[in-house]
């Protein structure tokens, strides 16, 4: 098996590199957030700060802030616009094993047999979620990306305007051409793990018409029809270089 590397993502305050497992603490302490926090105006409310990661992908992770009274309609709104979003799939939170679902279906066969019926997603975060917990997200049930959620900790504090302030976030991981090994533009989909190719090799493909998606910086780069955040300000494909 593959040796997973240490994953580095930048703190978006101070602009620093920190490997996966050192940020949660830094965001605690960044001289550059408690700045930023010292001198925020406007009106306060509770917020979370959640660390969400690729369940199975975990070098896919961002560290989020959103207002505890948002709904879980919010939160998937946001994660379907800068990981997920390519068809219009359904998607589903688990919180203490209970299913939040985008369409909820009483008569669904599957909540049947697990004997629970699917909740809504307008439920708000406080009055389901606590510091310390955690929960799943799942988007599309047929090419399904699953992503493990965790309340780090909360604080007074004024939101943000739309709701979701990205405090740290992954580099881009890189994956060479299997031609060249210079860094894949591209992921050829019809092979399982899919197969990197640069621009000048994956144009060359005879299947590059319907065979290949963009790299994007998301644990659902290749799989549907993903091709990148809904909105270009959540683009974020910087990579990481030693500082
Ligand atoms: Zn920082
Ligand atoms: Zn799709
Ligand atoms: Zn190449």
């Amino acid at each position: 098996m593959a040796k997973r590397r240490v994953s580095y993502g930048k703190c978006f305050f101070c602009e620093q590199a920190f490997a996966k497992n050192a940020i949660t603490r830094h965001l605690q302490s960044c001289p550059a957030l408690q700045e930023f926090i010292a001198n925020e105006s406007g009106k306060s409310a509770q917020l979370f700060h959640l660390l969400v990661e690729g369940r199975y992908e975990p070098e896919y992770w961002l560290h989020i802030e959103i207002p505890a009274s948002s709904t879980l309609v919010d939160l998937d709104d946001f994660l379907r616009s800068i990981w997920l979003e390519c068809c219009g799939h359904l998607s589903q939170f688990t919180i203490d094993d209970i299913f939040y679902s985008s369409h909820p279906d009483p008569d669904d066969p599957m909540s049947a047999f697990f004997g629970q019926e699917e909740k809504s997603m307008k439920a708000k975060l406080y009055s389901i979620l606590d510091v310390g917990d955690t929960f799943v997200h799942e988007y599309d049930f047929g090419t399904t990306t699953e992503l493990k959620l965790k309340v780090i900790s909360e604080r007074k504090g004024v939101p943000l305007k739309h709701g979701v302030r990205i405090l740290a976030r992954n580099y881009a991981p890189v994956y060479p051409c299997v031609e060249c090994g210079k860094p894949a533009k591209w992921f050829y989909v019809y092979e399982y793990p899919f197969e990197g190719y640069c621009d000048e090799h994956a144009e060359e493909h005879d299947e590059f018409e319907e065979g290949f998606l963009p790299v994007v910086n998301s644990p659902r780069s290749g799989e549907c029809g993903y091709d990148g955040p809904l909105d270009d300000s959540l683009e974020f494909e910087e990579t990481y270089s030693k500082q």
